[in-house]
């Protein structure tokens, strides 16, 4: 077994089947002194989760070092769970996946395919099955829609780098999914009830700042797409891609938080509250380096979304109509 590996991909089944040969229990784990670089190492991971959305890779000099950090990925997983916040669950999940992500592009395409094969993706010739694709890739970003992607006989073809993006999104997913239907030990609120605590309280702060923030907002005042758009979500329309983007990205500059713009899209007809969440947080930057822009009205209109008013003729952009509109 490869120590090396599996403490650079704690998640994969290599690595609970080492756990489970070296049988170390939870107990051990969480009050045995050997272990304490390991608890201390846990708690690291959640931090840099929350705080800067990835979590840095330890330095592994020898198998001791390997060691703490393939112990260092349940400590972690048992602290989120016993935190009971979804923000700091799905935050943890992706910078796991973030992770794994750098580690891939710098990995042999070897490793991936193997991490791949832990998700059943079969690869041939650095192609991928479009279904593989389709249940994995980033779409609401407009370069990985499927009609934007070279597609033979169902296959799609894709660089190291796509695919290591690809699994990216794979690997948050499962940890999400295996985290929310799990319960922390109690043992785990007391070895780290002060971490707990003071977690909770960074996580309480941060919401109850965006409730504040985004008090004074009125509809009246938005842009006539903007207006239309919204109407057609609620009403159950099918909104296209480029629209439900232009709204997140409208209703995000404006202030907007991440659960009124939820709310907003929960009349979708393919309304999945797990996959919406992810896309808005990704397009407003909140678990991503990037917060999109509200495109332009020439964009917009290209996209045949636009239907102008008076003030329309004064303006080029969405948001300068909004800030006419609220100065007025
Ligand atoms: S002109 Fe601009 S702001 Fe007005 S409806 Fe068209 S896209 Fe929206």
């Amino acid at each position: 077994m490869d120590l090396f590996k599996i403490a650079k991909y704690p998640f994969i089944e290599e690595a609970k089947e080492w756990v489970r040969k070296e049988k170390i229990d939870v107990e051990e784990i969480l009050f045995d002194g050997i272990y304490e670089r390991a608890r201390n190492r846990g708690v690291e991971r959640v931090m840099q989760a929350l705080y800067k959305g990835i979590i840095n890779d330890a330095i592994l000099l020898n198998e001791v070092d390997c060691m703490m950090e393939v112990l260092s990925y349940p400590i972690a997983r048992m602290l989120v769970v016993a935190i009971e916040s979804d923000y700091l669950l799905r935050r943890y999940a992706l910078a796991e996946a973030k992770k794994a992500y750098e580690n891939m592009k710098r990995d042999s395409p070897e490793i991936i395919i193997e991490i791949g094969k832990e998700f059943g993706i079969e690869f041939k010739d650095g192609c991928i099955h479009f279904t593989d694709y389709l249940k994995f890739a980033p779409t609401w970003d407009i370069k990985w829609k499927l009609v934007n992607r070279e597609l033979r006989q169902g296959y799609v073809r894709l660089d190291k780098n796509e695919i290591a993006r690809l699994l990216q999104e794979a690997i948050r997913k499962k940890i999400y999914d295996e985290l929310s239907y799990l319960f922390a030990p109690q043992e785990v609120k007391k070895v780290f009830k002060e971490e707990i605590i003071a977690i909770r309280n960074k996580i309480a702060l941060k919401e109850r700042k965006e409730t504040e923030k985004y008090e004074d907002i009125n509809f009246e005042d938005f842009p006539p797409c903007i207006k239309n758009l919204i109407s057609a979500i609620k009403s159950g329309i099918n909104v296209p891609h480029v629209g439900r983007f232009t709204v997140v990205t409208f209703l995000n500059a404006i202030g907007q938080s991440t659960n009124e713009i939820l709310k907003i899209f929960s009349s979708i007809p393919d309304f999945n509250e797990e996959k919406t969440l992810y896309q808005i947080e990704h397009i407003t930057g909140k678990i991503s380096g990037t917060i999109y822009s509200t495109p332009k009205c020439d964009t917009i209109r290209t996209w045949g979304l636009c239907y102008p008013d008076e003030l329309c003729k004064k303006i080029w952009h969405p948001l300068i109509y909004y800030r006419k509109k609220r100065r007025k």
